[in-house]
């Protein structure tokens, strides 16, 4: 394994990432399982995903919730429906949630901190928030409340394409996410962040890019997915520009696994989620290839079936006609038959890393 990327460049990155060779990717696939075996070990940790509300105010150009998608049925679980989510976590023996949203202002800073506070108190579970670009108030609130964790995905490192795909919200400036990544951190959350493999306009040179701004960002958790179009936004109606042939990344399940492998070389101690838009790519194995090429984590669906199909940041969404219960006994099943081990405890990133198992 001694040659794999040595010098962590740029160039070497993006070499890997264009190598279409089988033998040398088969190398790529095991260097990447061996070093998430060495940095992280071989528990597979559950994050219960709670899809709180799917109101948004932001347009991004990829996704099925942006605000100008008229035809969505909104919904905002209440109070007791996440009590019920979390209490539901605890019984499969997760230890985390995540309570993820559209950028929903209807989802109020005291309300939400109540929620934490109650779940912190009668349950261990480790609380992981995906609510977008709140302000500062708010972040440092629902910190003081309990929260441990923060998702914000700063999407592409490249300025010029996020102008394109992430356009402010009515009446503010661009925003800068890998700024609110750092502020994240210094708040004192474990930060996490990602991108998507594939958006029309990011070529091999910007995914390099984005591999290394994970490294220099020191990130807690690095979800890389699939980018799945959906018809009704601007980049599913092929209405923002690709990059020239042989430069556009493709939205492909291979791209995604070297990525992932990537991500772990070089951040080797991040959480590294399995996606479920992997799992929707690739329903039959994408998880458990996810999980031998570098990932560390899956993210069990446990929002109220009413709601699911309402949350379709792209279509046919691995899941979601599935209940929690269903969701839990398959994910640990598939844990156990590729002989990994369902994750006990909140399962953090632990600097330094662990001792092998
Ligand atoms: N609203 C929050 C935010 O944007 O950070 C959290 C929810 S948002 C739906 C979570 C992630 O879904 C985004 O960061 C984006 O990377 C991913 N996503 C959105 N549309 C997608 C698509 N069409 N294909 C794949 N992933 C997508
Ligand atoms: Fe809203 Fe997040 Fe979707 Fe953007 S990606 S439209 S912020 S839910």
């Amino acid at each position: 394994m001694s040659d794999f990327l040595q010098h962590k460049s740029q160039e070497e990155i993006e070499g890997w990432l264009r190598e279409t060779d089988p033998e040398r990717l088969k190398l790529l696939w095991a260097a990447a399982d061996e070093t998430r075996r060495r940095h992280v070990g071989d528990q597979v940790h559950l994050r219960g995903l709670i899809e709180i509300s799917n109101y948004c105010i932001r347009a991004c150009a990829y996704c099925g919730l942006r605000a100008g998608h008229g035809s969505v049925e909104r919904y905002r679980l209440t109070r007791d429906e996440i009590l019920s989510c979390a209490h539901k976590a605890v019984g499969f023996e997760y230890g985390t949630v995540v309570l993820q949203a559209g950028e929903d202002y209807g989802i109020k800073r005291d309300w939400l901190a109540e929620i934490i506070k109650t779940i912190k108190k009668e349950t261990n579970l480790a609380v992981t928030l995906s609510l977008g670009e709140r302000p500062d108030e708010d972040l440092i609130e629902w910190r003081t409340a309990g929260a441990d964790r923060y998702l914000l995905r700063f999407e592409t490192s490249d300025r010029a394409l996020y102008e394109r795909i992430h356009p402010p919200a009515k009446g503010q400036e661009i925003s800068d996410r890998p700024a609110i990544l750092r502020r994240l951190k210094q708040l004192g959350y474990e930060a996490g962040s990602g991108v998507m493999v594939g958006i029309p306009g990011q070529n091999y040179s910007i995914l390099a890019r984005d591999i290394l701004l994970f490294q220099d960002l020191d990130l807690d958790m690095i979800g890389v997915g699939p980018f799945i179009a959906h018809p009704e936004t601007p980049l599913g109606r092929g209405e923002l520009e690709s990059a020239p042939d042989g430069e556009q990344v493709p939205n492909t399940e291979g791209m995604t696994y070297k990525t992932v492998a990537l991500t772990r070389l070089i951040c080797p101690e991040a959480n590294i989620p399995s996606t479920t838009a992997l799992a929707t790519i690739n329903t039959a194995l994408g998880r458990e290839l996810g999980l031998s090429r570098g990932a560390n984590i899956v993210m069990p669906n446990l929002t109220p079936p009413q709601y699911r199909a309402l949350y379709e940041i792209y279509p046919a969404k691995a899941c979601i006609d599935e209940a929690a219960e269903d969701c839990h006994a398959c994910m640990k099943g598939r844990i156990r038959r590729i002989g990994r081990i369902p994750g006990t405890g909140p399962g953090g990133r632990k600097k330094g890393g662990i001792a092998p198992q």
